[in-house]
């Protein structure tokens, strides 16, 4: 099979990470795996030109991308990021992770994701919403409340997502709640939304350690990326008794034997934007995080952080993928040959686009439903996708990730084979 002209993808580059994850199953497929090809392909890749006059008068211009690597199962979805080193590649793994993650979760979704070459802490508050119009006019054609729906990632936001549904909705003529998740509150956005990534990562992490048999009480815990994944994990991890010892973002390392006082991290992180300096706890050096011991070890930053060389030193129990492809495929190697345990992204932080979907639904039917019913919906949601991915693990003794690859594929392929192909 030919492969694609327009990426040069490496073993442990994202789009490398997911093509090593379609091969690992696709023994377990069947004959479904006749069709597993089409996993391997972006069904549509959208590049636009994002030009914006700044403050200064200048013209700057960005690259921005929409993937939409699969609508078998539904309108596609998944987030939008700002960042520096967005690449097409990046977005494509990212837009693919999402068709497996909507399809293990199963909901009626495929998969996409966005993203924004450039660093968002340069831009002024006009020009990121210049920038965040003028790109949702350009993806304008691919997206739409039944077409692709697309919700926050990394350094974007419920305000963003505000912007995005209004130039959406502006160029429409009518006013379209449901063309994004993640919106605030008083534009049909939906309870519990903005924390419901970090509630997943929690409420998988305890499902885990209980068949680990890990004790919550005084669990030590390191998380990389304080954002909104991470932050929010870390918060109910030590409200349910864990030690949060360590922390990394982009701005230092931190580390605290007896456990970080989380009110004061987080009032320290909202009046400095990072964790570093933060008075209540020694500074690491960042390459030391990855060595401090750990009984729950939750990257959720960016990819390809848990490297072969990070993942031989690593003292921890159970790894938490609360980011999108944090493990690179030699890393995932080293894991497995040392007995970790893996709960990979695609379960773990599932409960972000979970309640997006319930965003979704909210907007659709103009009736909204209590935070309760939000979490007790999610809970039970992801708690019983995690149960048939283990016991699909345990059938065919491969690890959590393949396993969550074997549900996830095999709905998207039965889904293909019942459409059958056009023309
Ligand atoms: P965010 O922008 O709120 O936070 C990102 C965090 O990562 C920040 O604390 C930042 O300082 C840190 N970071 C950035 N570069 C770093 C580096 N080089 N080293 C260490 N830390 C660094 O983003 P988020 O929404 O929390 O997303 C984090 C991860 O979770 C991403 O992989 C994203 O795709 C994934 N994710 C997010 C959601 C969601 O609902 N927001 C859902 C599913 C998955």
């Amino acid at each position: 099979m030919s492969k694609l002209s327009f990426v040069s993808p490496t073993r442990n580059s994202p789009w490398g990470t997911y093509l090593s994850q379609i091969d690992a199953v696709e023994p377990y497929l069947g004959p479904l795996a006749r069709w597993v090809e089409t996993l391997r392909r972006p069904k549509r890749i959208l590049i636009v030109d994002v030009p914006i006059e700044l403050d200064n008068g200048t013209v700057a211009h960005y690259e921005g991308y929409r993937v939409q690597h699969s609508l078998t199962r539904g309108p596609g979805k998944g987030g939008v990021r700002y960042h520096p080193d967005v690449t097409l590649e990046e977005v494509m793994a990212l837009a693919a992770w999402m068709t497996i993650k909507n399809a293990a979760m199963n909901l009626p979704f495929g998969g996409a994701k966005g993203g924004i070459r450039l660093e968002p802490k340069a831009l002024s508050l006009k020009e990121l919403e210049k920038v965040t119009r003028r790109y949702t006019s350009e993806i304008g054609i691919v997206i739409g409340p039944q077409q692709d729906i697309p919700a926050p990632d990394v350094n974007t936001n419920g305000q963003i997502m505000a912007w995005m549904m209004d130039t959406y909705s502006m160029n429409t003529g009518s006013t379209a709640t449901g063309v994004v998740t993640g919106k605030p509150i008083p534009l049909g956005g939906s309870l519990g939304r903005v924390a419901a990534t970090g509630r997943g990562v929690f409420v998988i992490g305890r499902e885990a350690m209980r068949r680990l048999g890990l004790p919550m009480d005084g669990a030590r815990v390191a998380v990389q990326g304080f954002g909104n994944v991470g932050s929010v994990a870390a918060k109910l991890f030590a409200h349910a008794g864990a030690r949060i010892v360590a922390v990394q973002d982009h701005s230092g390392t931190i580390l605290n034997e007896a456990g970080l006082d989380m009110a004061d991290l987080l009032q320290h992180l909202a009046s400095s934007g990072g964790v570093g300096g933060f008075a209540g706890a020694d500074t690491l050096a960042d390459e030391d995080f990855w060595k401090v011991k750990t009984d729950v070890l939750i990257p959720a930053a960016l990819e390809g952080q848990i490297t072969a060389a990070r993942a031989l030193g690593l003292q921890t129990k159970l790894v938490l993928e609360g980011a999108n492809g944090p493990t690179t495929p030699d890393g995932d190697a080293v894991l497995a040959d040392r007995g970790i345990t893996v709960v990979p992204d695609v379960i773990a932080n599932a409960g972000g686009v979970t309640v997006s979907y319930f965003e979704w639904v909210q907007d659709f039917s103009s009736f909204f439903w209590t935070e309760d019913e939000i979490n007790v919906r999610l809970d039970k949601i992801i708690i019983g996708a995690f149960k048939h991915i283990c016991d699909t693990a345990e059938q065919h003794q491969i690890p959590l990730r393949t396993a969550a690859f074997v549900v996830a594929c095999s709905r998207v392929l039965q889904a293909r084979q019942e459409r059958g192909l056009y023309p």
